[in-house]
């Protein structure tokens, strides 16, 4: 804190804006401010609420100094959690303020809770007893503290009552805590039995749990028992009275999850994720802040949760795309999770099925501690696993599924078990066009094909959200009812299975389902508890869930996702296959998995056919080294937009100009990015490809300084480690 010449307390404050750093403010004389404070200052003609920060700042004016309006009641943000702003914010290169807006989500918990108006029997008697008044005196002689609702409730009457008693002067107000959003959880509720595999994995992580900063890769066949075992390191560090963070990347996963926590401890975890209710939101974050919540269950944005003494994350399918968010603070969870730990010097899980190549190679090398679970628990077998090669057992005309499948299917059904069949993609049919005039029906907005959602009689574009009705004349020749569905959807998938199992119970998931996430999981239990005999679903079922009775998992298009020029295709498709087959013969029934290609010699579909992962993973391991790409090479995308297609392509080429040269660092491009325009805003973009230990931060910081700086519409985004190349 500096002192400035006239004795004012001075402090640097990061409000929640694209500033490079923290603006100066003055303490009024009766405030106390610490390092981590929330406050609310002014900020040209708006107040906003910032946090105290530790940098010393610029001197300033005082004549232009302004002073910080009030601070709030509520615990200060840890000297860890605003080290880990700074290093995501140097890491990624984003503003500090724009990465500390996301520690600030849930502005109304900056004041604390207020506590409940409760009841409280004042020991006199009603002027006339009546069987309602009985029963609520009968609940309210031992003297606790009621809500008056909740002493209605309970004793069945009427509020009218309650109030009655109330006038009478029968109880006395008082205030009742707010109740905790959770219970703690017991870290010796239900502690499981576990295989000889298990105990030893579980063994390492329970030492490594109290311990100092670790990274432990748990990899394990789905089915393995890995959530079981993660649970044992959970339980430790909720033992030793830590706060724990088990970030999950799919939201509709956590339902399941939930319940198997609350199996396990005997209380749910805490959830985090965007779907909160807002009220549930803001309780959630201030109890984390208070330390009244130990276990939180989150989307990736849980990283950035105030917690007061945080011991512990685990991430749940590390090598999951979902831990990328791409939007404003482009950062990847599961790295940022390794960064946390270490500045908080505690450990980290991470756990897969499928690890990242990154993950396998940092076990390989050391970096990691790689625990390894080798078998399906107890009777559990994997799944057979088949390539149908779709050019020998091809669709009936019109159709996608091949007759191998199909039959499949059949058996499956009689038999009375689960069919699900895989298609990760969502509606009717991807591109529709005009059997006249060839017109194709495109987003006004981006460069991508309108997707059909039959269910809704609507083309939407699953880029900017772009919708119009489905017409029955092309708009382009005018004719009448000759446009075609080009490709299968999930929709269209549903509607060939109906044509063959009509009297099958089938079901279609997607994330795009009419009610939400309320519904996906109302849908899911009901699929587990067998009331659906046929699923067909994206990826949103291909993750986590047990279902029983599922015996067969069929891919529709195992090739796709194969095609882009993503580095990672095939890890991705491996990744994801495995994922959804692991979906079958989860509970010793014979199972099994059919995945149509056009490609059965792939080393992808080899590697999932033959179940030899190991070797798939050397071949991609020594692919990546080869070609210098992460973890053996350094990449950032450079992402340049603009209203017009000339100024996007003039910034990025004036970028271009201005990276310096070096040995270590090449820049690729600009090309015109495979999205060539999204939401009305011309898209280039440049590849910065850099030895492993280059600077690359350096470099980038260098460009962007030295090159032109955007203006009017010019936009640019940097992307350290990106995912997507589109
Ligand atoms: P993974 O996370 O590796 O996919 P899970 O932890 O979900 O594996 O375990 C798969 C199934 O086997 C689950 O239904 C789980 O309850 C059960 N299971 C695994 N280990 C045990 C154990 N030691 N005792 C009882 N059930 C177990
Ligand atoms: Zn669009």
């Amino acid at each position: 804190m500096n002192q400035d010449s006239r004795n004012r307390r001075v402090v640097p404050v990061l409000v929640p804006m694209p500033a490079e750093r923290p603006y100066s403010y003055s303490v009024p004389d009766e405030m106390s401010v610490v390092a981590g404070s929330i406050v609310r200052v002014p900020l040209g003609p708006r107040e906003v609420a910032g946090v105290v920060w530790d940098v010393p700042t610029d001197q300033i004016d005082p004549k232009k100094l302004r002073p910080i309006s009030q601070v709030f009641d509520c615990p200060p943000i840890d000297a860890d959690a605003r080290r880990f702003v700074d290093w995501v914010s140097a890491y990624t290169l984003t503003p500090p303020g724009l990465v500390a807006r996301m520690l600030l989500r849930a502005p109304a918990a900056f004041d604390p809770e207020v506590p409940l108006d409760g009841l409280v029997w004042s020991g006199t008697e009603p002027d006339r007893m009546t069987e309602a008044r009985a029963r609520v005196l009968e609940l309210a002689r031992d003297g606790m503290a009621w809500t008056r609702s909740g002493l209605s409730h309970a004793a069945g009457t009427s509020l009218t009552v309650i109030d009655g008693l109330k006038a009478q002067g029968l109880f006395d107000a008082v205030k009742i805590p707010p109740p905790p959003v959770v219970a703690l959880p017991d870290p010796s509720y239900a502690a499981p039995t576990l295989s000889p595999d298990q105990e030893a994995a579980a063994a390492e992580l329970r030492e490594k749990a109290t311990g100092g900063f670790s990274v432990s890769l748990l990899d394990g066949v789905t089915g393995s028992g890995k959530t079981e075992v993660y649970f044992e390191a959970i339980a430790a560090a909720v033992a030793a009275g830590r706060q724990v963070l088990v970030l999950v990347p799919e939201i509709a996963l956590t339902a399941a999850f939930l319940e198997r926590f609350h199996d396990r401890f005997g209380a749910k975890p805490a959830e985090w994720h965007s779907d909160l209710a807002p009220r549930t939101r803001e309780r959630v974050w201030r109890q984390i802040a208070e330390g009244r919540v130990q276990v939180v269950a989150g989307a990736r944005s849980a990283l950035f949760l105030p917690f007061k003494d945080l011991g512990l994350i685990v991430v749940d399918e590390e090598h999951d795309p979902a831990y990328k968010q791409e939007d404003r603070v482009f950062y990847n969870a599961r790295d940022m999770a390794v960064v946390r730990a270490h500045i908080g010097s505690f450990p980290v899980v991470l756990a897969s099925a499928t690890p990242s190549i990154e993950s396998r190679v940092n076990a390989a090398q050391g970096r990691y501690a790689r625990v390894v679970l080798p078998a399906r628990f107890a009777e559990a077998a994997m799944p057979d696993l088949r390539a149908i090669d779709m050019r020998r057992s091809a669709p009936a005309r019109g159709g996608f599924l091949s007759p191998v499948l199909i039959e499949q299917m059949g058996r499956t059904v009689e038999r009375g078990e689960q069919a699900l069949l895989f298609l990760n993609r969502r509606g009717y049919a991807p591109l529709t066009l005009c059997r006249v005039c060839g017109h194709r029906f495109q987003c006004p907005d981006c460069s991508s094909w309108l997707v059909e959602h039959r269910f809704r009689g609507q083309l939407i574009c699953h880029q900017c959200g772009h919708t119009e009705k489905r017409p029955e004349a092309c708009p382009e020749c005018g004719t009448l009812d000759h446009l075609v569905a080009c490709g299968p959807g999930v929709e269209r998938i549903a509607e060939e299975v109906v044509s063959h199992f009509p009297d099958a119970r089938t079901i279609v998931l997607s994330s795009d389902m009419l009610g939400g996430v309320k519904r996906l999981r109302l849908e899911l239990d009901a699929i587990a508890k067998g009331e659906a005999d046929i699923v067909i679903g994206t990826q949103l079922v291909a993750k986590g869930h047990n279902f029983p009775n599922m015996t067969l998992v069929g891919v529709v298009d195992a090739d796709l996702g194969l095609a882009n020029g993503d580095p990672r295709a095939a890890e991705r498709t491996f990744q994801l296959l495995s994922q959804v087959t692991g979906r079958a013969g989860r509970t010793g029934k014979k199972s099994v998995g059919l995945l149509q290609t056009y490609q059965p010699a792939h080393p992808v579909m080899q590697a999932i056919v033959s179940g030899d992962a190991e070797a798939f993973y050397e071949r991609e391991i020594a692919e990546r080294e080869r070609a210098g790409l992460p973890p053996y090479g350094r990449l950032a995308g450079i992402i340049v937009s603009a209203a017009t297609r000339a100024e996007a392509e003039g910034h990025a080429r004036g970028l271009r100009r201005a990276a310096p040269r070096t040995k270590e660092i090449d820049v690729l491009g600009p090309a015109e990015a495979p999205l060539s325009m999204i939401a009305g805003r011309h898209r280039f973009r440049l590849l910065v490809h850099g030895e492993r230990r280059a600077e690359l931060q350096g470099f980038l910081r260098a460009m962007l300084v030295e090159g032109p700086k955007p203006r009017g519409s010019v936009r640019v985004q940097v992307d350290i480690d990106p995912q997507s190349f589109l």
